[in-house]
């Protein structure tokens, strides 16, 4: 192993690679990739938090990638591998500089649709990739929030998922192969190009929520299902989120899987209501869909969900109304942004908890999670909103505070930790979709115990000097910036 090369060196390396068009190493270019969103307002209260990569380089190829990796491993340079930069947990911090592997020009997408699959660069946005699987009568269903900019490398990555989960599964239900880049610059196949396999352990399966620790995937095969041609949305506006939880509860008991069935709190009505929307006030509210491939069957299933919502006193709108459905969907997207319209001084640069909680739950406990979490809250003085995809388990939580004062930040990381350790001591896990990166991981230990240690053994086994994203999900010790009570040293 060779000492680190200076920026000049390591410039003049990497553009021999990838070409000089393909990499930066300007400051001023490298910043957007120091930090996230979370971050980034940390960052107005606590300025000592600046990590900056050495170096921003974007690949054409698996063999560039290659290179690379095998230069990165030699000098001891960490890489982290990014797609579109919208994960939320501080998976793309580049807490010990290094290069960042900017993937978004290997983005080829290539339908195979006679074999029900896609094969696609990591690059590859969710849109394009369903633009062209739509013209062909497909799609690849989980569909994040972000859907018009992740990419399906970050997608495969954090093992995202949507409000379709709770009918369609998340990423890891559609990946039938990968082709991986390790640490030492090998390039491995793993898994086949077919349905099915029962041929040996299942290291894709590794990769898939591995957030760029384990290596970089460089193409994915993925199954795809038929596009289902017609869709009903209905919002159901219930007097108690109790009503709300109890409809859920006896859609998915009378043996109904819907498209979606989303769960959103007083907040978000109130929220989504100073947003433009004329809907009925409520304590809580159901965001139904039904798709399928007959007009018939999709509004049968819809009827019968309209009913089970009534019995329990809500007022529903949209059913017939697709613009209206459409309209509640983007809004249902925009929740987290349109919080800041509730919040007293909205240009107060605060910290958005969202990140944070995101944990699934046994359906059966949802509703005391929620009940519970809102006490907390009540009790802590803290603002927030619970959403999300009642069908799968999945609550967020989206609160603010403002880290003024070291006691504001106690105060806001009690609150977290609690959230967390609620959901885990009623069978849940900390994470449903976002994943752990940064933020979650001072709490991972808590969900797997000596599973981590294991988790850590295949990390040193396939990253053995720990150059590929280092920091994240607690496999090579937490940093600073992700333990909340240590933020006020060295201030
Ligand atoms: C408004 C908004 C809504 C969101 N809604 C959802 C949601 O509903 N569901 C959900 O699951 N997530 C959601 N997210 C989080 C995020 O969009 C997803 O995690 C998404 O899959 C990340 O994709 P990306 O291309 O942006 O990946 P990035 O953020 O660039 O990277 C994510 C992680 O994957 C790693 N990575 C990326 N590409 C590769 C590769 N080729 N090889 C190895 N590692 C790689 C990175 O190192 C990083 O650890 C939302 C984010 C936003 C901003």
């Amino acid at each position: 192993m060779s000492s680190r090369p200076e920026r000049r060196e390591l410039e003049r390396e990497l553009a021999g690679m990838v070409g000089r068009e393909n990499v930066l190493t300007e400051e001023a270019d490298l910043l957007p990739y120091s930090a996230d969103h979370f971050l980034r307002g940390l960052q107005h209260y606590l300025p000592k938090f600046k990590f900056l990569p050495d170096a921003v380089v974007t690949p054409l190829e698996t063999s560039q990638v290659s290179r690379i990796l095998r230069f990165a491993s030699l000098h001891r340079i960490p890489v982290i591998p990014r797609g579109a930069g919208t994960s939320l947990a501080g998976q793309l911090i580049p807490v010990e500089g290094g290069i960042v592997l900017d993937l978004k020009k290997m983005n080829r997408i290539e339908p195979r649709v006679e074999d029900r699959m896609v094969v696609a660069g990591p690059g590859a946005t969710y849109a394009e990739l369903n633009r062209e699987l739509e013209r062909r009568g497909y799609f690849f269903p989980p569909e994040p929030g972000s859907a018009m900019a992740c990419t399906v490398g970050g997608m495969v990555s954090t093992n995202a998922s949507g409000s379709g989960a709770v009918k369609y599964g998340a990423t890891r239900n559609y990946v039938l192969s990968l082709e991986v880049v390790l640490a030492g610059g090998e390039v491995v196949r793993l898994g086949r190009k077919v349905a099915k396999s029962a041929s040996g352990y299942s290291l894709k399966d590794l990769f898939v929520g591995s957030e760029g620790t384990l290596g970089v995937i460089t193409e994915i095969t993925l199954r795809v299902e038929p596009y289902p041609p017609i869709r009903r949305t209905t919002m159901a506006v219930f007097p108690s989120l109790e009503g709300a939880f109890e409809a859920a509860m006896e859609i998915l008991g009378r043996g109904i899987t819907p498209a979606s069935l989303e769960l959103l709190d007083e907040l978000c009505l109130l929220a989504l209501n100073m947003s433009g929307f004329s809907l009925p006030e409520g304590k809580g509210a159901l965001l139904l869909r039904s798709d399928g491939r007959y007009r018939e069957a999709v509004e049968g299933e819809m009827e019968e969900m309209v009913r089970a919502c009534r019995g329990k006193g809500a007022e529903t709108v949209g059913v017939e109304d697709e613009a209206l459905g459409r309209r509640l969907w983007e809004a249902r997207e925009k929740i987290s942004a349109s919080l800041t319209k509730l919040l007293p001084s909205p240009e107060t640069p605060r910290l958005v908890f969202q990140a944070s909680v995101d944990v699934g739950l046994p359906l059966s406990k949802m509703l005391e999670y929620v009940r519970r979490v809102k006490a907390l809250m009540e009790e802590r003085g803290i603002m927030g909103v619970c959403f999300g995809h009642v069908g799968d388990g999945n609550v967020h939580i989206g609160s603010t505070f403002v880290p003024e004062s070291p006691e504001q930040v106690e105060r806001a990381r009690r609150f977290q930790e609690e959230a967390i350790r609620l959901a885990l001591s009623l069978g849940g896990t900390l994470t449903a979709e976002h994943g752990v990166g940064l933020w979650k991981a001072p709490y991972l230990e808590e969900e797997h115990g000596y599973a981590l240690e294991l988790m850590r053994s295949l990390k040193r086994l396939l990253d053995p000097q720990g150059i590929l994203n280092p920091g994240k999900m607690a496999l090579d010790g937490i940093p600073r910036v992700a333990l909340m009570e240590r933020w006020w040293e060295e201030k």
